[in-house]
């Protein structure tokens, strides 16, 4: 899936957020964290690193959120639920949206990739950035479901923004 939808579906998420206005940054940040693994990849098919893994988000936030209940401090605890909810969102979102490389769900217990619609490994044999243009761009688009489902993300969040954020109660 693209940044901005990730971004988008961070923001829908922050939604659900009782205290959401607060936080509704940091759900942004969550939702496209796994992605930085694309900083150091050299081709998009595999860039997905232990960042798109459910084990390290796991570990990561256990810690962090043990250091919160330790230090007896909400906040603490809330930021790493946050990054693990936001994380978790990205990987599910990454795996309905596979279509070069998928979320090993299991590793590292198993390397199983897995995805939902059929991936086209080899088409994933360029730099992170050629993702924006054809002819990565074009294959990407080329099954329409998925294209509807992430220009929707983007609408939803942008009416979201408009109706709902900026209303004041
Ligand atoms: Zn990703």
């Amino acid at each position: 899936m693209f940044i901005n939808s990730h971004i988008a579906s961070g923001y829908i998420a922050s939604r659900f957020d009782t205290d959401d206005r607060k936080w509704i940054f940091l759900w942004m940040f969550a939702a496209i964290i796994p992605d930085i693994d694309g900083l150091w990849s050299k081709t998009v098919a595999d860039h997905h690193s232990i960042l798109h893994t459910p084990f390290f988000w796991v570990i990561v936030c256990g810690i962090g959120w043990f250091i919160g209940h330790v230090r007896v401090d909400n906040d603490i605890k809330r930021i790493f639920l946050i990054i693990f909810l936001g994380s978790l969102l990205h990987l599910f979102t990454d795996y309905i949206t596979a279509r070069t490389v998928g979320i090993k769900w299991f590793s590292p217990f198993n390397t199983v990739d897995y995805y939902l619609f059929m991936i086209t490994p080899e088409k994933g044999n360029i730099s992170i950035w050629e993702m924006l243009i054809p002819p990565y761009v074009t294959f990407y688009m080329e099954n329409k479901m998925l294209t509807i489902f992430e220009i929707l993300i983007n609408i939803i969040a942008l009416i979201q923004y408009l109706f709902v954020y900026n209303k004041t109660d």
